[in-house]
Formats: C-alpha cells, sequence, structure tokens
C-alpha cells in the first residue's frame, strides 16, 4: 500500500477508530418507501453509529467490465427498476458523492485498475437503504462496481485492499441479498407469515455460520457448497458484496446478525454488522 494514496481523502481528516462495516439485505424496491420491521432496523442503526464522513456501497445493481468507482460531485438518483409506482420512481436520495474519496479508492486498489466512472450514480441497492439510515442525505456516498470478469476470490483481493478505508471515517457497506432466486419466489407467500423453502432456511443458516466464523474461502467457494446454495444464489451479484463486507471483519470484532428474515419463500433479508457491538435491540 503506497500511503501517498490516501492523501486526496485523508490530508485534512484525522484518523478515527475503524468504523463499523454492514452487510445489509435490500429485498424489493418497496422497502424503500415502505414502514417495515427491517428499516425500522436501518433507522435505528443510523442513529446508533457514529456518522461517517462518506459511504462506500458495493450494490449488487452495479455490474460492470472492470472496477469502477462513481465519481461525480453529485450523483443522480437511479430508478432501476420497472412495474413500481410512480411514488417509488420519484425518490431522489440527493447526497453529495466524494470525487476525493473515489480518487482514494482508485489509488489503495494495486489488483487492477479502478476507472473513475461518471456516468452511474446510486442505484436502489445503494439509495432503499441508505435513505433509512442517513435520511438527510447530508453524507456523500460513492459507489464500488462489481466486476462481473472476477473470480469470487478477486473480489475478495480487492475488498480487503479496501481495508484502510475504515480508519478514514469510511463507513463501507455491501448491498444484496444472501439468498436471492427470484425465479421461484412464492408469490402467494409474499405477504404474511414470513415463509422459507427449506434449502433458502438451509442455506441462509450455514451462510450465517460461515460469516460468524470468518470463513472467507468457503463463502468466495459459494460455487461448490451443494444444492441449497446453487438456489440460493443462482447468479452471483446478491451473493457477492457480502464478500466485500465480510472480507473487511477485523480479527476478533463482532458480528451482528439482524433483520434475518425470509421473505416469500426464495429471498433472505439477512443482515449483518462487523465491528460494533450496537446498545439497541435487533
Ligand atoms: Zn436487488
Amino acid at each position: 500500500m503506497k500511503m501517498n494514496a490516501l492523501r486526496p481523502f485523508a490530508a485534512s481528516r484525522e484518523a478515527t477508530a475503524p468504523m463499523p462495516v454492514l452487510f445489509l439485505g435490500h429485498g424489493s424496491p418497496m422497502n424503500a418507501i415502505e414502514e417495515n420491521v427491517f428499516n425500522a432496523n436501518f433507522q435505528k442503526l443510523g442513529h446508533e453509529l457514529d456518522t461517517p464522513k462518506a459511504i462506500l456501497c458495493i450494490s449488487a445493481h452495479w455490474e460492470t467490465r472492470g472496477t469502477m468507482v462513481t465519481a461525480m460531485r453529485q450523483p443522480p438518483t437511479i430508478h432501476d427498476f420497472r412495474g413500481f409506482p410512480r411514488e417509488l420512481s420519484e425518490v431522489q436520495y440527493p447526497a453529495p458523492g466524494s470525487p476525493e474519496l473515489a480518487e482514494t479508492v482508485k489509488g489503495m486498489v494495486h489488483s487492477g485498475d479502478v476507472a473513475l466512472d461518471h456516468k452511474w450514480g446510486l442505484d436502489h441497492g445503494a439509495w432503499s437503504v441508505i435513505k433509512h439510515l442517513y435520511p438527510k442525505a447530508d453524507v456523500p456516498v460513492i459507489q464500488l462496481s462489481l466486476d462481473y470478469t472476477k473470480s469470487p476470490r478477486e473480489h475478495l483481493e480487492l475488498a480487503l485492499e479496501l481495508a484502510l478505508l475504515r480508519t478514514k471515517g469510511v463507513l463501507v457497506i455491501g448491498s444484496g441479498n444472501i439468498v436471492h432466486n427470484l425465479g421461484l419466489v412464492a408469490w402467494d407467500k409474499v405477504a404474511g407469515e414470513p415463509f422459507a423453502y427449506d434449502w433458502a432456511a438451509q442455506a441462509n443458516q450455514r451462510m450465517k455460520e460461515l460469516v460468524l466464523d470468518g470463513d472467507l474461502a468457503t463463502l468466495a467457494d459459494f460455487g461448490k457448497q451443494g444444492r441449497a446454495f446453487d438456489l440460493a444464489i443462482p447468479t452471483p451479484e446478491h451473493f457477492l458484496p457480502l464478500l466485500y463486507s465480510a472480507a473487511l471483519r477485523g480479527t476478533n470484532e463482532d458480528v451482528t446478525v439482524f433483520n434475518d428474515q425470509p421473505v416469500a419463500g426464495s429471498l433472505s433479508m439477512t443482515s449483518f454488522l462487523f465491528g460494533q457491538r450496537p446498545t439497541l435491540p435487533y
């Protein structure tokens, strides 16, 4: 690590105690505007955590060839979904960007090039959850894309290169869903009591154990864990953000599991807080 890589963002800022790291299950875009237990917990977290100087979000919804980081001063709110009420497509989350932090991230990564992006913005994987944490949109947010040409182990390597951000007041948020199979959604079970297919419950439980054990190698080998994982992760983009968050956990740091609830059989909202024991009940 070249220390001068941190200068653009760190020059005027004191080093801080490590910020926690989050993995947030985002689920349906409607969670952006609904009142439910998941959002209530995000709101509690927002009150409880030290306010970060900036947020770096790795969202399931930005996949690119090569790694990119948003570098505009004012990222637009992207409504990257169809078939939802107009109310949802009118949501704006006008958090500023941070070209300085984007430069810092680019400088920290040596496993490959990180391109500065001026076309993306904040997709719903980012804003639908961050708006509950920081409703005033006063914390700068940048996004790091998922390079679809990388192997899971290469994603882990890249994640580890971001570790120093935690001591610079940056909150890293992975946003996805650890169990996410839209093709198998039980549409008759969307409302009512939480329901999980057996394989979904099994995969969710095993993934939690692996995260708590800090078993990054097995998490990265998710494609070799059998049927339950294969059904839970039909495509990798909603799972990969977990690798980024789990990789940034420090030795012996606490992990808090919350929003551990299935939705419609084939989704789970399970979320993780790494590195800070919350005082509020979840
Ligand atoms: Zn999603």
